[in-house]
């Protein structure tokens, strides 16, 4: 779908574009989902968040036991716009995005990604939330 940039008027016909190409406007972003593999549940989110073994026990099936309390942090990337994935401090199995282990830095997060611990436990898509 296509977006206008309200500060410039500019048109993006990629919606996945979240920085105006013309001024550098900063879309504010959506809510996000994380939908699990295993049940078919989604859990949305609207603001920053922790994940951990607690909150993905209520949707994420068996495979939340691999994780920490917390285990990965959601927030709103402010610089690029658009959602960003980081690592807790002291989770204690790895956090990984579309098969790659995360670095410290927090990663941009887009819709079609997929977060696991380690390659292949907790599969939890990443879509927009309408
Ligand atoms: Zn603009």
């Amino acid at each position: 779908m296509a977006w206008k940039c309200p500060q410039c008027g500019f048109v993006h016909e990629n919606d996945a574009v979240t920085v105006c190409e013309a001024c550098g406007f900063v879309r504010a972003a959506g809510r996000l989902a994380l939908v699990a593999e295993a049940t078919g549940k989604r859990l949305a989110v609207g603001i920053d968040t922790a994940i951990g073994k607690q909150l993905l026990e209520t949707f994420a099936g068996e495979d939340h036991v691999y994780a920490t309390d917390p285990q990965f942090l959601l927030a709103r990337d402010p610089v690029r716009g658009g959602w960003s994935l980081a690592p807790a401090p002291g989770a204690k199995n790895p956090t990984f995005l579309t098969g790659a282990a995360l670095g410290t830095a927090p990663a941009p997060l887009e819709p079609g990604a997929v977060i696991t611990i380690g390659p292949t436990r907790l599969r939890l898509r990443v879509e927009n939330e309408p």
